[in-house]
């Protein structure tokens, strides 16, 4: 769900990849949206995972092209962002699958380099950006 939560690129936590290796932070990139595309058919997990409540909010933002309702395809960008659900900000949706900490940010960045890679392409730019910024020293 688009720029979920963090414009200012703070993170949930600190990421080490195990001690080697760059270290991971998650990050929303802008331009993304990889996210927004609600297509119940595509979100099982997540949508099992939402309160009837979120459930029935989710399933009304479904656009009949698998889009989020609210999502500007052209500027890729939320048009209700302050106003988003909380279930499209990141912390909420990690909280969900039972995760915080570290293991929160790094369910981040899996969830979002899956998303990315359906939208994008696993190697498109949209990618590279994802990996640039996670990998961005703080
Ligand atoms: S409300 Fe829609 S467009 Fe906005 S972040 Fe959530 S899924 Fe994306
Ligand atoms: S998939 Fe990740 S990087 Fe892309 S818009 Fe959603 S939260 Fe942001």
């Amino acid at each position: 769900m688009t720029r979920f939560e963090n414009p200012s690129g703070s993170s949930l936590d600190d990421t080490k990849n195990g001690g080697s290796g760059p270290r991971e932070v998650w990050r929303c990139i802008p331009g993304c949206g990889s996210c927004c595309r609600l297509d119940p058919a595509l979100r099982a997990e997540a949508i099992e995972a939402l309160s009837p409540q979120q459930r029935s909010t989710y399933l009304k933002m479904v656009g009949s092209d698998g889009w989020c309702i609210h999502f500007d395809t052209g500027g890729c960008r939320c048009r209700i962002y302050e106003e988003r659900p909380d279930f499209c900000r990141i912390s909420s949706l990690v909280g969900l699958f039972g995760n915080d900490g570290e293991s929160g940010d790094a369910l981040a960045i899996a969830c979002c380099k899956q998303q990315i890679r359906s939208e994008h392409g696993g190697h498109g730019r949209v990618m590279r950006r994802f990996l640039r910024a996670i990998r961005k020293p703080r």
